[in-house]
C-alpha cells in the first residue's frame, strides 16, 4: 500500500483508497474526460482528514506532465496556490455568496494559461449560499471542456442537493493514529513518542495532532480540559470554569485573527485610495463596514471552533470513562484486538477516579449533555450559558447539595 503515496500524494496518510481513485482519474486519458474522470468532484471527510490537501494534490496532478511528481513547477505552484490555472478558494467568512461564485464561474471558463486544465478548489463548499449554488449549478452542468471543480465539505449532506447530485463523490477516511504519528515523525521531525501521543490525542485530526506535538500551550490547554471532570466541586467552580473556557476560546480566536484583520484593513484602505491624497472615496465607508462585518463573523466562528474542540476533548474523555466502567478497555501492553483503546491513556488516574465515583448511566447522560451543548452552540445560544449548563450536568449534582 505504501507505494500509492508518492509525489504530490505523499502526505495524504490513511487515504490510500481515495488516492487510488484520484490517480486513476488523472492517469485515465490525458486531456479527455472518461468514466473515471469528472468535471466536478465532491471531496468529503471528517475535519482534519485532509480534504483540502487531497483536492490540492489532485489539482497538482492534473496540471503535472507526470501525473503529480511533486517536484516540477506545475506541482509546486498548484500546491502553494500560485499556479495560474488553479484557483484555491479558502473562505474565512460564514458564507460564499452569489457574487463570489459568479466570479469563480467566470474564472473557471477561462482557457488555461498552460493548456491543461482550469481547476477551482472550494475548500468550504458547505458555505455556498442557495443563490451561490444556483450560480454554480449551470457551470457544473455544462462545464467548459477543460474545467474541473473540486468541492470540499465534511459530508455530502452539508452541500446543497442540486450541487452534490452532479458531483462525483470521494470520501476520505479518518486516518489511523499510527499513520498520523508516522507523518508527524517523517514530515515535521517530531520525536516518535511525542508523535504517538499527539496522534492519539488528535483523534484522527492531523492538524490538531500536529499542533499538540508542536505547541506547548495547546498541550497545556488540553490538559486543563482533562482536569475539569475531577476539579469541579461546587456551582461556583462550574460558573468560573465556564467563563474561563469561553474567554480562552475568545483569546485563541483573537490571537489567530488580529494580524490578518489589520493586514486586510490596510489592503482595503490602500485599494480605496486612502492616505495618498487624503480624500475619502464615496463608497469607502460601506466597504469598510462590510470588511468589519466579515472580520467579526470570522472571529465568532473561530471562537466557536475553539469551544467545539473543548467539547470534542470532553466527549473523548467520557468515552474513555465509559469504556473503563463497562470493562471494555483493551490492555495497553498487548497487541490485543478486543476492546477499546483509551484516547487519553495519559489521564488514566483521573479517568479511573471519575469512573469509580459515577455510574455508567451518568456517563452516558454526560455524553448526551455534551452533544446538546454542541447543538446549542450551533444554534447560537450564548456560549457562557451553554458551557455553564454542561459543566453543571457533568458534576452530576444534586444541586440541592450546593
Ligand atoms: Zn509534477
Amino acid at each position: 500500500m505504501g507505494d500509492v503515496l508518492t509525489g504530490v500524494w505523499t502526505d495524504l496518510v490513511g487515504q490510500e483508497k481515495a488516492v487510488g481513485v484520484l490517480r486513476r482519474a488523472v492517469e485515465s486519458q490525458p486531456g479527455r474526460f472518461s468514466h473515471t474522470m469528472s468535471h466536478a468532484w465532491l471531496v468529503t471527510g471528517p475535519p482534519g482528514s485532509g480534504r483540502s490537501n487531497a483536492a490540492k494534490a489532485f489539482a497538482a496532478a492534473l496540471q503535472c506532465d507526470n501525473h503529480g511528481c511533486g517536484q516540477c513547477n506545475a506541482c509546486r505552484t498548484s500546491l502553494s496556490g500560485a499556479h495560474p490555472d488553479v484557483t484555491l478558494v479558502r473562505t474565512e467568512t460564514l458564507s460564499i455568496g452569489v457574487d463570489e461564485v459568479r466570479e469563480l464561474v467566470r474564472r473557471a471558463a477561462l482557457n488555461p494559461v498552460h493548456g491543461r486544465h482550469q481547476v477551482v478548489v472550494i475548500e468550504d463548499a458547505d458555505r455556498i449560499t442557495e443563490r451561490g449554488a444556483d450560480a454554480l449549478l449551470k457551470a457544473i452542468e455544462e462545464p467548459a471542456p477543460k474545467t474541473v471543480w473540486l468541492l470540499c465539505a465534511p459530508t455530502p449532506d452539508d452541500v446543497i442537493v442540486t450541487i452534490r447530485s452532479r458531483c462525483r463523490r470521494l470520501h476520505l477516511a479518518t486516518p489511523r493514529d499510527e499513520a498520523v504519528a508516522d507523518l508527524l515523525v517523517r514530515r515535521d521531525g517530531i520525536a516518535p513518542q511525542v508523535a504517538a501521543e499527539a496522534a492519539r490525542a488528535g483523534q484522527g485530526h492531523i492538524g490538531r495532532a500536529r499542533r499538540l506535538a508542536w505547541d506547548e500551550e495547546a498541550r497545556a490547554r488540553r490538559d486543563a480540559i482533562g482536569d475539569l471532570p475531577t476539579r469541579l466541586r461546587s456551582l461556583g467552580d462550574c460558573l468560573r470554569a465556564a467563563e474561563d473556557l469561553v474567554n480562552q476560546a475568545g483569546e485563541e480566536a483573537a490571537a489567530a485573527t488580529t494580524e490578518v484583520d489589520a493586514a486586510e484593513r490596510a489592503e482595503l484602505e490602500k485599494a480605496l485610495g486612502f492616505g495618498s491624497s487624503g480624500a475619502r472615496p464615496r463608497n469607502a465607508q460601506a466597504a469598510i463596514r462590510d470588511l468589519e462585518r466579515q472580520q467579526s463573523a470570522r472571529l465568532k466562528r473561530l471562537q466557536r471552533d475553539a469551544l467545539d474542540r473543548v467539547l470534542t476533548e470532553l466527549t473523548a474523555y467520557y468515552r474513555d470513562v465509559l469504556a473503563i466502567q463497562i470493562g471494555a478497555v483493551r490492555p495497553e501492553e498487548e497487541n490485543a484486538l478486543r476492546g477499546a483503546r483509551l484516547v487519553n491513556a495519559g489521564w488514566s488516574a483521573s479517568l479511573h477516579r471519575v469512573a469509580d465515583s459515577h455510574s455508567p448511566e451518568h456517563t452516558v447522560a454526560t455524553i448526551d449533555a455534551i452533544l446538546d451543548a454542541r447543538q446549542s452552540l450551533e444554534r447560537g445560544v450564548t456560549a457562557v450559558l451553554v458551557m455553564e449548563t454542561l459543566l453543571i450536568a457533568m458534576t452530576g449534582a444534586d444541586r440541592a447539595r450546593w
